[in-house]
């Protein structure tokens, strides 16, 4: 992005005025996009181009999408093979030859992932020389689905060595196209899938992540529009519109509707009344999110847009987060109106999705990456610059809410981790590209739709050549992108070029301003001809300015020592009996037969709400509910999250006096760390915590939820 703003600064410069919405893209053309595929002649790109294209049968579409995607959900469930994983971590391919003793070195894995260099020492006579020889990273692509050409580019141009087919012995990476489980018998080397990402990322579980943020931190987290669960709030949902409306008639509010597990626009709707919400598919109850609609997107020609954002998380233990400088920008197909009754139903007009818009007359593909309804990121910053927007400041934000998300996100992430890989026992060690959906408003603050564990890294796409002939085209918009993305997320990972990080990272923390500044931080790959990486630190870079955000973090740390090691992800009344006897927090008036209602009051509560459950127990939400619960019961006179610090930090010191060690404590200063929001009560400018939880009761009026009070001795 850096090397864009340099070109932009001197586009600007060189502009006779500024652009106009129609028709400026084809003059900026060439300095908007930004070289991930710099490496690549152009030449090559366009034979690789012509040599991809691939007529395909007609066929209908929406039945192969929707195919696709039950074939996605069968892939996340959990498979118990996993289960049979092997002892040991380190693959037959790290094994090296030393010369003259024949000697059998083996590379070691660490725990989060770093490798140690691999060496071969040669003995020569008369002294001993040592030469490192590298060997190529080894890459398994034969997971890899949809992501398959934009892979094998980057292992090209990084010259590393694919195996399309897998390999009998261990590669160093293993890059699945779904999820964590699409290879069960990995014991070593690297996933580019964490386990329950996928789940995590369901639209209701994403909604209570944040949503438990947001009671935390109100205005921090008011970049995701105000949500309901369906069904569970359904009632909620109704009342609180009606009181809405009856207090001020001229209010008209529009809300989204999102099926928990769809993708690709599939089963959305928008509403104006809660009468309209279509709660039943047949007999079945349809678990979905009712959301805020945004009435006033940022448009450019008049139409609405979202940006898809890369972001690797590259490990949660230390928690390492990039952002791809650049991303994808994808146009609706019709002019935009702020929603009314006429035209709710106008997709073209509300959604911005690719799978939805590329199948409008108006859809537009386009050679180059400044104009058409894909576009690049930096090209959409480029128009924004040239009309005055301050574009570091748009940056910032959008990092800052990318860097709050995955911190609302890691706590559960966590509890699967352990679950699949529990500690001790051999595993790979895992990170992530996942797709941010942002959508700018009108005053240019960023707003989170929705993050995808999977998103698509495909560079070619459909076209109609002829009546009912398709063909997978190149796109040059997404090549740009997406293999610059896999290249660079795979130089991240590099075996070799891996350090131990936790240290010194912890020490290099950035306490600045979040900044778009020139030149690369990161030196990673050894192919000298390659371009300056594309995915930018954000985390630990910017720790210092977001660690205090991490309360349920160390809340999910107690859990996980209560959970054990068992592959488990629930903790039944023993352990949660346990957690409260070691952090001594039953005394004469919170009996231990107080502490067994609770458990089961919230348990059961929670089970009803998350009716799939394959595990009896209490699972980490439940567990931070009861937490929030306990916080309140003993530190009354508190705000909420002073309440919860207060708790916390009681156990801490417990279980520290007890021998258990501490893992990751990077928030124990947390209250002082946190800028000026700490006590600051403002309501949220675009969303306020979610509707149903206790604690905004708890938090008002102090008094503990009505349903644990009638059952718990106080
Ligand atoms: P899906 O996973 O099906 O793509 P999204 O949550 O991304 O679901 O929503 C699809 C599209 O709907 C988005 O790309 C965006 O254009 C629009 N959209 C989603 N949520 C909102 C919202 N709260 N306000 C305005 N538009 C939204």
């Amino acid at each position: 992005m850096s090397e864009h703003y340099e070109k932009v600064k001197v586009q600007l410069e060189q502009m006779k005025s500024p652009a106009e919405d129609t028709g400026a893209e084809a003059e900026v053309a060439p300095a908007a996009a930004l070289p991930a595929s710099a490496s690549v002649p152009a030449s090559a790109r366009s034979a690789r181009r012509e040599s991809s294209r691939t007529s395909i049968q007609p066929r209908n579409r929406s039945k192969s999408r929707s195919k696709a995607s039950s074939r996605d959900r069968n892939a996340n469930v959990k498979q118990d093979s996993d289960k049979s994983k092997g002892s040991s971590r380190v693959g037959s391919d790290q094994m090296l030859q030393i010369k003259g003793t024949g000697k059998i070195l083996q590379g070691k894995a660490e725990t989060n992932g770093s490798r140690e260099e691999d060496k071969a020492a040669v003995g020569k006579e008369g002294g001993s020389k040592v030469v490192q020889k590298r060997r190529a990273v080894t890459v398994d692509t034969s997971k890899a689905k949809t992501s398959l050409e934009a892979l094998k580019l980057s292992i090209k141009q990084l010259k590393w060595k694919e195996f399309p087919m897998g390999r009998r012995s261990a590669c160093d990476i293993y890059w699945h196209g779904v999820s964590f489980h699409d290879n069960e018998n990995i014991v070593s080397g690297q996933v580019n899938k964490f386990p329950g990402m996928i789940e995590m990322l369901r639209k209701i579980n994403l909604s209570r992540a944040v949503r438990t943020m947001q009671e935390l931190f109100p205005e921090e987290y008011n970049f995701y529009p105000r949500s309901w669960i369906l069904p569970e709030e359904y009632q909620l949902f109704s009342t609180q519109i009606r009181l809405l409306k009856d207090n001020d008639s001229t209010l008209k509010p529009t809300f989204i509707v999102k099926p928990d597990s769809g993708s690709q626009g599939d089963g959305i709707y928008l509403i104006r009344d809660p009468a309209d919400l279509r709660v039943f598919s047949g007999s079945q109850v349809k678990q979905a999110v009712v959301q805020e609609y945004i009435q006033k997107p940022l448009l450019i020609d008049k139409l609405k847009f979202d940006i898809r954002l890369y972001v690797l998380v590259r490990s949660l233990e230390p928690l390492e987060i990039y952002i791809a400088k650049e991303g994808l920008s994808r146009f609706c197909t019709e002019p935009y109106q702020e929603p009314c009754q006429k035209n709710l139903n106008h997709v073209f007009m509300h959604l911005t999705n690719y799978s939805l818009n590329v199948h409008s007359g108006n859809f537009v593909h386009s050679d180059s990456c400044n104009t058409g309804s894909k576009r690049t990121f930096s090209s959409v910053l480029y128009r924004l610059a040239s009309k005055g927007v301050d574009i570091k400041k748009v940056w910032s934000d959008i990092i800052a809410l990318v860097i709050k998300t995955v911190i609302a996100l890691v706590p559960e992430l966590k509890v699967f981790y352990q679950a699949d890989i529990p500690p001790g026992k051999p595993g790979p060690t895992c990170f992530q590209i996942l797709g941010f959906d942002i959508l700018l408003m009108k005053n240019l603050k960023p707003v989170l739709l929705e993050v995808n564990a999977n998103p698509s890294m495909r560079i070619e796409h459909e076209q109609e050549v002829s009546p009912g002939v398709f063909e997978y085209v190149p796109s040059l918009v997404d090549e740009e992108v997406k293999v610059g993305v896999i290249r660079d997320t795979l130089r991240l990972m590099d075996p070799v070029q891996r350090k131990p990080h936790i240290s010194n990272l912890l020490g290099e923390a950035s306490e600045e301003a979040i900044v778009v500044e020139a030149g690369s931080d990161e030196k990673a790959g050894l192919v000298e001809s390659l371009p300056s990486l594309c995915l930018k630190q954000v985390f630990p870079k910017y720790m210092k300015q977001f660690n205090y955000l991490r309360i349920v973090e160390r809340i999910a740390d107690i859990f996980l020592r209560f959970l054990g090691v068992k592959g488990t992800m629930k903790l039944g009344p023993t352990g949660f009996r346990t957690f409260i006897r070691n952090c001594k927090l039953s005394n004469s008036s919170f009996t231990m037969a107080s502490v067994d209602i609770l458990y089961i009051d919230i348990t059961r509560r929670w089970t009803g709400m998350v009716p799939d459950s394959r595990e009896a127990g209490m699972g980490l939400q439940a567990f931070v509910e009861a937490f929030f619960y306990l916080a309140a019961r003993r530190f009354k006179a508190l705000p909420l999250r002073e309440q919860v610090l207060s708790l916390l930090e009681l156990c801490e010191s417990a279980l520290e006096g007890q021998g258990h060690v501490e893992k990751s404590r990077p928030q124990k200063q947390l209250s002082s760390l946190n800028p000026a929001s700490a006590h600051s009560t403002a309501p949220p400018t675009l969303s306020s915590p979610a509707p149903t939880r206790r604690h905004q009761d708890d938090q008002a009026d102090q008094t503990p939820r009505p349903s644990v009070k009638a059952n718990v001795e106080c």
